[in-house]
């Protein structure tokens, strides 16, 4: 076997918090044919393996992972079909996914405009099934190809197989760890784009003086409107949103409503009609905000001072150190409200 993976790599590094210890092996993947070796190579040596793009919605442990860590660098992007009313892609996991936003709006296809600037590599958006503005990546996702580390075969899976959910999907849940995502097939459409309906989304159109904006102007409007929102990870380690906004029952949110009647629920609209189901959706912020959390710092790690759902590393801070962090957040949100706050990035504990 000639698969030689280099040794005791840090990883702090390959991720935008910019929080873990090492691996004890590290490995990249050009292409999907190099898997069955690795994984045979796996197996031979007994040893658990971890899949890793962009790293910017991983949290690595303060220990050595002993283990693979297999970095996913798998690159194209193909036009499979067009007609007049839609086009079908089909992109490379290891694509940057803010370029592949520019080149399908460049090329007039609308669907993933308002998932414009979220870091990260093509491979791990459906893993959260991630989204901003109202839309979510499972509108356009057709197919996800796949290596099963189970057989060692490739296989796709359908939109619906993938199990989709809110900042979820069974690559987060079900079958975690099962699958390594190696292209995603995409389905855009022609059609004139829909504004997203978004309070500065809005706003920024109205300030603008535009009516009826058009794909590359939505994607501007929401690079710009994000510049003022998320805080740089090359400046302040940071992995974005920190938490999900909540999904609670009417009861919860009538109680959280009625005591303060600024409070921000998500879609905007529906403070009055609820999601399906009759429950509401809380904006995280604004409940750390109101906790007067906001700017909270612990030695090493804070709640930005201007954005109370980004928490950050000043420098030098640990998964542990976060965690203290993340666990007083929890217990305010909990006394509180009885609301229990879940993270949003993936915390591997080693
Ligand atoms: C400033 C900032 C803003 C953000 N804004 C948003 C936002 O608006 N909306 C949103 O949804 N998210 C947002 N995020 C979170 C994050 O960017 C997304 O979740 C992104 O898709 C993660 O991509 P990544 O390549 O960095 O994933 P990684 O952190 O490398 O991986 C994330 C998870 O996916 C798994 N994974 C990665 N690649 C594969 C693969 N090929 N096959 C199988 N499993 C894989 C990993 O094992 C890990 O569990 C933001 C993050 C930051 C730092």
């Amino acid at each position: 076997m000639s698969f030689q993976p280099q040794q005791n790599v840090d990883l702090a590094e390959l991720t935008t918090f910019k929080i873990g210890g090492r691996a004890a092996f590290f490995t990249e993947v050009t292409s999907a044919s190099q898997l069955p070796e690795i994984f045979a190579w796996l197996k031979q040596n007994s040893l658990p393996h971890l899949v890793l793009s962009g790293g910017s919605n991983t949290i690595f442990g303060d220990g050595i992972f002993r283990g693979l860590v297999i970095k996913i660098s798998i690159m194209g992007f193909a036009v499979i079909s067009e007609s007049e009313k839609s086009a079908v892609i089909m992109v490379g996991s290891g694509e940057d996914w803010d370029e592949i936003v520019k080149r399908v709006v460049e090329r007039g296809l609308s669907g993933m405009e308002a998932l414009s600037g979220i870091p990260g590599l093509t491979g791990a958006t459906p893993v959260q099934n991630i989204g901003a503005y109202g839309q979510e990546l499972k509108d356009t996702v057709k197919s996800v190809e796949v290596f099963d580390t189970k057989s060692s075969e490739l296989g796709s899976l359908s939109r619906a197989e993938c199990d989709f959910g809110y900042r979820d999907s069974i690559f987060k849940s079900d079958l975690k760890g099962r699958y390594i995502i190696t292209s995603v097939v995409f389905e855009l459409s022609k059609k004139a784009p829909g504004v997203p309906n978004y309070k500065d989304v809005v706003s920024y159109f109205e300030s603008h003086n535009i009516a009826s904006p058009n794909l590359e102007q939505i994607r501007q409007a929401v690079l710009e409107i994000r510049r003022g929102k998320f805080v740089d990870p090359s400046i302040m380690p940071n992995a974005g949103s920190f938490f999900k906004n909540p999904v609670v029952t009417e009861l919860v949110a009538k109680k959280i409503m009625q005591q303060n009647p600024d409070v921000k629920v998500y879609p905007e609209d529906t403070k009055i009609i609820p999601l399906e189901g009759g429950n509401y959706k809380i904006a995280a912020g604004w409940l750390i905000q109101n906790l007067g959390l906001k700017g909270l710092e612990l030695e090493k790690v804070r709640i930005d001072p201007n954005h109370a759902l980004v928490l950050e590393n000043k420098g030098g801070a640990s998964q542990k150190d976060l965690k203290e962090l993340v666990s007083k957040i929890q217990d305010a949100a909990m006394q509180k409200y009885g609301i229990a706050l879940e993270p949003e990035p993936v915390i591997v504990e080693f």
